[in-house]
């Protein structure tokens, strides 16, 4: 496996693997790997001859005051997860190299940014489409993979790709969920004890909202005063959102008559925890 940190290298390698006619696949990360990254890797070696990954912190997501310096980080071992799950290369540019003195080029979508997290994060999808559009150019992957647990991110990506005619192919990998059904995340590592145990809170409302599709239950009204009721009962969670709506254009449904997206975003204490599902209606 090639660990490379210079974007010319990064380039200069994709650039002559397509001319031995490899197919690439790329798995963007921010690293503090989990195995809901190494199934994404694992999806992404099914469609290409080589599997790069980045790990990438990326400053430009993060808002003034959100996590950028706390974000955990494990270089180490993410190396050896890397090689475990049959990366070939692993690009860790740094930030200086990414945006170095004098940077001003964003690439930002109109609408998708607002909704969801987008509200409560307002420079979020700026900096996570800028900061893919330029690790697009320097991998030049023909196929990426992105997770279906930051389920507005895939929705923006595969928008963001067919409205600037990006010639690569666009994943979903699903969402992975520790046995107990918390949505593995990078930030579960901030949880105390007891907030791991109430962080169960955003997959059972979940869970409770499935089955009351199952049971006939149609009014989105009905399944978010369930989940808000769900969610209050712990003391230390903040509501963010409480979402039902068009998994596409990400606009709220006040019935259930087609598949429907349920996000759920909380801050539990200091960690932000967000979580979803695709509710089918009978
Ligand atoms: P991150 O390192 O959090 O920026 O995530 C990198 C990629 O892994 C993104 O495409 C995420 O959607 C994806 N990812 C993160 N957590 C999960 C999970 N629990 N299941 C599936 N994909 C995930």
């Amino acid at each position: 496996m090639d660990v490379i940190g210079s974007i010319h290298e990064m380039q200069s390698l994709s650039d002559s693997l397509r001319q031995q006619g490899k197919r690439i696949a790329f798995v963007p990360t921010m690293g503090f790997l989990h195995d809901g990254h190494l199934s994404l890797m694992r999806e992404a070696k099914k469609h290409a001859d080589i599997l790069v990954t980045s790990i990438f912190v990326n400053p430009a997501q993060f808002g003034p005051n959100e996590d950028l310096d706390a974000y955990p980080r494990a270089m180490e071992s993410d190396l050896a997860k890397s090689r475990d799950a049959g990366v070939d290369v692993v690009f860790t540019p740094t930030s200086d190299q990414i945006y170095p003195e004098g940077y001003e080029t964003y690439v930002q979508l109109e609408t998708l940014p607002n909704h969801l997290c987008g509200l409560s994060r307002p420079v979020f999808f700026k900096g996570i489409t800028t900061v893919v559009t330029k690790l697009f150019h320097i991998v030049k992957p023909h196929v990426a993979v992105f997770g279906e647990k930051d389920f507005q991110q895939l929705a923006i990506i595969r928008r963001m790709v067919k409205d600037l005619n990006m010639d690569i192919e666009i994943i979903g990998g699903t969402l992975i969920r520790e046995a107990d059904g918390l949505a593995m995340s990078s930030r579960n590592a901030y949880l105390s004890d007891d907030e791991r145990t109430e962080a169960l809170r955003l997959s059972q409302s979940l869970s409770k909202a499935r089955e009351m599709i199952t049971a006939g239950e149609t009014q989105a009204a009905a399944i978010k005063a369930m989940t808000e009721t769900h969610l209050s009962g712990c003391p230390d969670m903040t509501i963010d959102y409480i979402s039902l709506c068009d998994p596409e254009t990400l606009d709220e449904v006040e019935t259930v008559t087609s598949p429907t997206l349920m996000a759920l975003a909380v801050m539990l204490g200091k960690t932000r925890l967000i979580d979803n599902t695709v509710l089918v209606p009978q």
